[in-house]
């Protein structure tokens, strides 16, 4: 299975990601965590794409081609992968599929999680995940089951993104309306897309990807 997971910031790919790794055992590939920890490593691309993270902007297409590109040779993409972030502008959409072509593979659908605006910013004022095993958390509308340690590990340390500032999200959200949209016409186009609520419950939207991905 190939999936790319489309929407906003805050409209749960990666949380739906981390249910579909277990659910179809391939992994995870979100451009976000990779330039993020290329920023914690140091490495020359990891500290030029955090200035431009931690303002809410856009990565070049480049960077974030060869990134991914280089990821999806690794063996454990061979039975497919979960795009989470990527492609993000219509330029990086060509990439994939050309990327997609040279390796004789092809893309299976594309999610799309719709979520209201106002909802968005409200989600992603208050997320925070667990530094041990990534699980997401959310001060009022997602928390632990036990306070202070996570669900899944029991871990007690957790960490919020500097990016999720109501400045940086303001620019997150007009970059994606400016340079991500357009994505939900081009795949519509393609045949690819399956649009999915994004507003219900974290365990109602599985099962509709679920139904969505359940190809004839
Ligand atoms: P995310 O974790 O997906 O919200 O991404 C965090 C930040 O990483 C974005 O705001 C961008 O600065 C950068 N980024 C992640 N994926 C991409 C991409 N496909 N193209 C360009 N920049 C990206």
């Amino acid at each position: 299975m190939r999936l790319i997971l489309l929407g906003p910031p805050g409209s749960g790919k990666g949380t739906q990601a981390h249910r579909l790794i277990e659910e179809y055992k391939i992994p995870q590939l979100s451009t976000g965590d990779m330039l993020r920890e290329a920023a914690v490593a140091g490495t020359e691309t990891g500290i030029h794409a955090k200035t431009i993270m931690d303002a809410g902007k856009l990565v070049s297409d480049d960077v974030v081609n060869k990134i991914v590109s280089d990821r999806i040779d690794e063996p454990d993409c061979t039975n497919g992968f979960i795009l989470d972030g990527y492609p993000r502008t219509l330029t990086q959409a060509d990439a994939v599929e050309e990327m997609l072509a040279g390796k004789g593979v092809q893309l299976d659908a594309v999610v799309e999680l719709r979520v209201d605006d106002e909802v968005l910013v409200e989600r992603v004022a208050g997320r925070y995940t667990c530094i041990n095993c990534g699980t997401g958390y959310h001060d009022t509308l997602n928390k632990p089951k036990k306070d202070g340690a996570c669900d899944n590990c029991g871990g007690t340390e957790f960490k919020r993104r500097p990016d999720d500032n109501a400045d940086a999200m303001r620019t997150r959200l007009q970059v994606y309306y400016k340079d991500t949209s357009p994505l939900i016409g081009y795949y519509y186009a393609k045949r690819k897309l399956k649009p999915v609520d994004g507003m219900a419950e974290i365990d109602d939207v599985s099962r509709e990807i679920h139904s969505v991905l359940d190809f004839d």
